[in-house]
């Protein structure tokens, strides 16, 4: 009798959790580079994009979750474009900041922040900032 294979077996729990968060295919990234070679962040990263999609693949979510490339990425997608596996980074980076803060819940809204702030702010900078600290 054959076992069963299916690909979700070879998916640990964590990868599950990013996947349903992100709505990425994570396992789906083969670390061809080419998200890394595009970010224009890179350089300021502790670990680079693929690596942190190999670390999550792994489940070595210590490594991931503490690593500051999660807070750095500023979702501007030049490597979801690059990627020839349509894996969107950003989303990842999202899903792994949220598993970061423990909740899935909206930490910071727009009414929490100051008025001054508000009206000098590039509207551009409160969009990625809340992108990274809430749903
Ligand atoms: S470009 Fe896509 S497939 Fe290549 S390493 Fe990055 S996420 Fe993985
Ligand atoms: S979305 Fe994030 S990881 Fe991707 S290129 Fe932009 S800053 Fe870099």
């Amino acid at each position: 009798m054959r076992a069963e294979i299916s690909t979700k077996n070879i998916r640990s729990e964590f990868v599950q959790r990013v996947e349903e968060l992100s709505g990425q295919d994570l396992l789906a990234c083969y670390q061809c580079g080419k998200c890394s070679a595009g970010c224009p962040i890179v350089e300021e990263m502790d670990i680079i994009p693929n690596q942190a999609i190999r670390l999550a693949q792994l489940g070595l979510e210590d490594e991931v979750l503490n690593s500051k490339t999660i807070w750095l990425c500023a979702s501007c997608f030049m490597c979801f474009s690059r990627c020839p596996k349509g894996v969107d980074f950003s989303k990842i980076a999202e899903a792994l900041r949220m598993i970061a803060m423990g909740t899935e819940i909206e930490h910071y809204g727009p009414q929490q922040v100051p008025w001054e702030i508000a009206a000098e702010a590039p509207q551009q900078a409160l969009v990625s900032a809340f992108r990274k600290f809430s749903l």
